[in-house]
């Protein structure tokens, strides 16, 4: 890798591009968060995984909190569960609190997959999505076409982390759920002529 590319681009932030482009941005490139309840609860559930222990689980090692990294890729980030069978099989387990969203996860699950191919010199063809509220975990192929669509993710966030562009607010019902709402403020950068009486409003008679 060369010049922008050797930009590192951290594993969560696959969730947060997936959710919204400007949301990513605004956590990776400017540095803002916002905790709310879905944050909270997915804090809590990562906390309680990170601090169980490393153990054997009929037969296989059961490694926790695994630091990843891809020198190829130039990613990084942690997986929360790898499972490592007596026939060398390695299996990553990413654990989310809630129930199951599309295929954000599954994203985030072959960019550990990937790591950890480099990092150990093997193939890994599935893996697992635990959901807590569920209480079951999910299988997943990585596949190539999961492959190519979390490369192509990778980069689309290595742009914005080299950019200087702010993608546009979609503005849309992601935004009731959005930690960075306060921030953010969709309503007010995507109505016409709202950011002149919002500066007015809000800032400017806040200072008169
Ligand atoms: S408030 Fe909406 S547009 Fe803004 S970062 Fe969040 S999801 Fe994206």
């Amino acid at each position: 890798m060369t010049g922008s590319d050797e930009t590192v681009v951290p594993i969560s932030a696959i969730e947060h591009h997936e959710y919204c482009p400007r949301q990513c941005a605004l956590i990776l490139v400017d540095g803002l968060w916002e905790e709310n309840p879905h944050t909270i609860a997915g804090g809590r559930a990562h906390r309680r995984v990170d601090s169980g222990a490393s153990r054997r689980e009929r037969g296989r090692l059961v490694l926790r909190a695994i630091p990843l990294w891809s020198e190829s890729l130039g990613l990084s980030g942690r997986a929360d569960t790898v499972e490592l069978e007596p026939d060398g099989r390695v299996t990553p387990v990413e654990h989310k609190s809630g129930v199951r969203h599309g295929r954000t996860a599954d994203l985030q699950l072959c960019a550990e997959a990937l790591c950890l191919e480099e990092m150990l010199k093997v193939e890994i063809s599935e893996g697992y999505i635990w959901y807590g509220a569920w209480r079951r975990r999910w299988p997943v192929a990585i596949d190539e076409e999961l492959r190519r669509s979390t490369l192509a993710a990778i980069a689309a966030i290595r742009s914005l982390l080299v950019g200087d562009v702010l993608p546009a607010a979609p503005a849309d019902e992601r935004c009731r759920t959005c930690q960075l709402e306060p921030h953010c403020l969709p309503d007010v950068v995507t109505a016409p002529g709202r950011i002149t009486s919002y500066v007015e409003e809000e800032v400017l008679g806040c200072v008169t």
